[in-house]
């Protein structure tokens, strides 16, 4: 049927199409993922060590990890490293991989990345190459500032 239209008019409805991905409201991406007892990063970080303790339970490394957009959990997981036998499924790749899927695409702008340790340079590249604005990690709820490709 698109293909019916006119070019012109198919490119504006394909970059309508994007540009309402794009906008998806995180409320939406999170369905199926109990949120957080509050809005701080204090209560993110809470997650992230739920995350944590579900990688021990199920045998895998000691981490966890959650992706917050708008107050709103979109993406979580637990280190799968062992469990998956995947070396590079740490928690916050896991993490950023299930809110792109969640959010539909790749671009996780103005996300906050949360993680139970320091973010890996593989993690911190990730986050990079998906737009994450920000980093927090440990009990502590340390800010990592933005992050670097390299070093
Ligand atoms: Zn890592």
């Amino acid at each position: 049927m698109i293909d019916s239209v006119n070019p012109i008019r198919r490119r504006m409805m394909l970059a309508l199409a994007a540009l309402a991905a794009a906008g998806r409201p995180a409320r939406a991406a999170a369905g199926g993922i109990r949120q957080a007892a509050g809005k701080s990063d204090k209560a993110y970080i809470e997650r992230a060590f739920e995350m944590r303790q579900h990688a021990i339970a199920s045998g895998d490394q000691a981490f966890g990890a959650v992706v917050v957009r708008d107050g709103v959990i979109v993406g979580q997981a637990p280190s799968r490293v062992v469990t998956a036998g995947d070396p590079t499924a740490h928690a916050e790749m896991e993490a950023i991989r299930d809110a792109a899927r969640r959010l539909g695409g790749r671009d996780l702008g103005g996300c906050t990345l949360y993680s139970s340790s320091p973010p890996c340079p593989m993690c911190e590249a990730a986050a990079y190459w998906a737009g994450i604005g920000d980093m927090v990690y440990g009990r502590d709820a340390t800010r990592a500032g933005t992050q670097r490709l390299c070093g």
